[in-house]
């Protein structure tokens, strides 16, 4: 059942998966990192609710053995447009939701229409944080009255990002990080695991694309031994965000890599990241919002270097 996730196993969780079959509610929010696990066990909470042997799905009847599953739907936001240009943001759209007569597609609110095939409907909102303003409203009427056998799991990084009408309707499960010695089975690097920040999901993107990675750690290593230079330095930050474009978000190696510096300029530091990543989601131009960035670390690393800054 390759639904499950990578090689049809679940990584890490547990108490999560034990407490989601008591619970009573259709609707839920399931927050938590990107890649910590969230649609894996929205998948395996829906082969569970409709297993004949229960929880945990038994992989073998005649619900389990279904891939892909009559009654599990997954939406997702789209970056393209109609045009095949991509999209300034992602976003889920009205017709992913409701259906509309000049679309053929299928929609969540049409696909709820019929009954489920077994026990229950599952539908996966996954990136709910993206929802745009009318996708949202009518999400909204069909969480205020699901179907009896409706289940409707909402995915996002956190409950803030998500329309508080909408959150309030949902049960918030909380996905927090998986433990280093369960990810210690793909590998013992330790800047690899510093760079999953426990999520399985990130560290077998990585392991998949080692040279990608590479890229990342070599674009990042070479910055931070640049800071005294400054034209080589603003250089290699515009690597690392060439790099970034790709699916290596390089934060957490670099937060990683601060870890030999002392505290007090390590975390100077890692707010000048955490500044420029709201900059770049805020759509800042990348370019200023790198420049601005090399201009702060070398500041802090003078200062470092000065013994200013212990
Ligand atoms: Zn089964």
């Amino acid at each position: 059942m390759s639904g499950y996730g990578w090689d049809g196993e679940l990584l890490g969780h547990e108490e999560v998966r034990a407490r989601l079959p008591t619970f009573r509610a259709q609707s839920f929010l399931f927050t938590g990192p990107e890649g910590v696990g969230r649609r894996q066990v929205a998948r395996w909470f829906a082969y569970g609710l409709n297993c004949q042997e229960g929880f945990p799905p038994c992989g073998r009847c005649a619900s389990c053995r279904l891939e892909p599953h009559p009654d599990y739907l997954e939406i997702r936001p789209e970056t393209e447009t109609k045009t095949g240009r991509k999209a300034r943001r992602a976003v889920i759209r009205l017709e992913q939701i409701v259906p509309r007569a000049e679309e053929d597609r299928e929609s969540l609110v049409g696909w709820l229409e019929t009954r489920p095939r077994f026990r229950a409907k599952i539908a996966v909102i996954d990136g709910a944080h993206h929802l745009g303003e009318s996708a949202a409203n009518a999400l909204l009427k069909l969480l205020e009255e699901p179907p009896g056998y409706a289940r409707l799991i909402l995915i996002a990084p956190s409950r803030e990002l998500v329309l508080p009408t909408l959150a309030s309707r949902t049960l918030e499960v909380r996905f927090g990080p998986v433990d280093e010695a369960t990810l210690s089975r793909f590998t013992q690097d330790p800047a690899l695991l510093a760079y999953a920040e426990g999520a399985p999901g990130r560290l077998v993107a990585a392991l998949a694309d080692p040279g990608g990675l590479e890229r990342m750690r070599a674009a990042v290593d070479r910055l931070l031994e640049a800071l005294e230079r400054p034209a080589e330095a603003l250089e290699a930050a515009l690597e690392v965000r060439a790099v970034a474009e790709g699916p290596f978000a390089p934060w957490a190696y670099w937060a990683w890599r601060l870890s030999e510096w002392p505290p007090a300029a390590r975390a100077e530091a890692l707010e000048v990241l955490a500044e420029l990543q709201e900059a770049l989601e805020a759509y800042v131009s990348e370019e200023l919002a790198y420049a601005w960035a090399v201009l702060e670390l070398r500041r802090i690393h003078a200062a470092m270097r000065r013994g200013t800054l212990e």
